[in-house]
């Protein structure tokens, strides 16, 4: 089921400097798998893993039909794929994550976006992939299996919202938040929405960097919603992202409230 391919090595990557590793990061490519591979392994960009998609036509004309994941950096190595960013209360998640490029052909036309579906193969792929690392590093725990939107919000809209998140979760993989504890912050909510300043402090609980301004705090909800509620990622605050974000703080951080 999954196969890991070393042909292709990245050029630049460093060392961790005794970092364990502590995140996964998903992103897309938004290019053909050809030109993603030589990006990642040419030029001052990296990633530890590119999963193909099958259907596309430059990974056919590579000569491959099954899907395998290439692996481009060793994961005791640091790779550049996250750049400027933050997440759980540290910047530069680079020297502590793994990424995962996933070959996927979004487009960003002067800030319209489109975003394909995923291919399901992907999408299994990918789980198999997650699981591996994740026997491999018990320390990343649920909230450490990030989108590089949510720890670079101010600049990235990778990996989008049809990154089938909840799916992951099923399949034990990163974190969702409990529908019965979504619907009582809602009903509390109906009330009246907690305080701006409240709710930058619940963003901060759950891993997300500071807002600096008016601006970071609409794409900071963007991109939570893209993770955790695709159907609407506007970027405004509403009753139920507002419950969706206490929802995971009572579950994962042990200090909801
Ligand atoms: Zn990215």
């Amino acid at each position: 089921m999954l196969v890991i391919d070393s042909t292709y090595p990245a050029k630049d990557f460093n060392q961790r400097n005794g970092e364990a590793v502590r995140q996964v990061v998903v992103h897309y490519t938004a290019a053909p798998f050809a030109s993603s591979l030589r990006t990642l392994t040419q030029q001052g960009v990296s990633a530890h893993y590119l999963l193909p998609d099958p259907h596309e036509a430059s990974y056919r004309s590579a000569g491959y039909d099954e899907l395998r994941v290439f692996q481009l950096v060793d994961e005791r190595q640091r790779a550049w794929h996250a750049g400027a960013s933050h997440w759980a209360g540290r910047d530069n998640v680079n020297s502590r994550s793994i990424g995962i490029e996933i070959v996927n052909l979004a487009r960003d036309e002067g800030g319209v976006f489109t975003f394909p579906a995923y291919d399901p193969q992907q999408i299994a792929v990918l789980i198999a992939l997650l699981r591996d690392i994740c026997a491999r590093h018990p320390q990343i725990g649920a909230t450490d299996i990030v989108g590089h939107s949510d720890v670079a919000f101010w600049r990235k809209s990778d990996p989008g919202p049809r990154l089938p998140w909840h799916g992951l979760f099923e399949a034990g993989i990163g974190a969702w938040f409990d529908a019965q504890a979504k619907s009582a912050y809602e009903r509390r909510f109906r009330m009246g929405l907690p305080q701006e300043v409240e709710v930058e402090r619940a963003f901060q609980r759950y891993g997300y960097a500071p807002a600096k301004n008016r601006q970071a705090f609409q794409q900071r909800l963007r991109a939570f919603q893209m993770h955790f509620r695709p159907a609407d990622y506007r970027g405004q605050l509403d009753i139920e992202t507002c419950a969706i974000l206490y929802a995971l703080n009572e579950k994962y951080t042990s200090a909801g409230e």
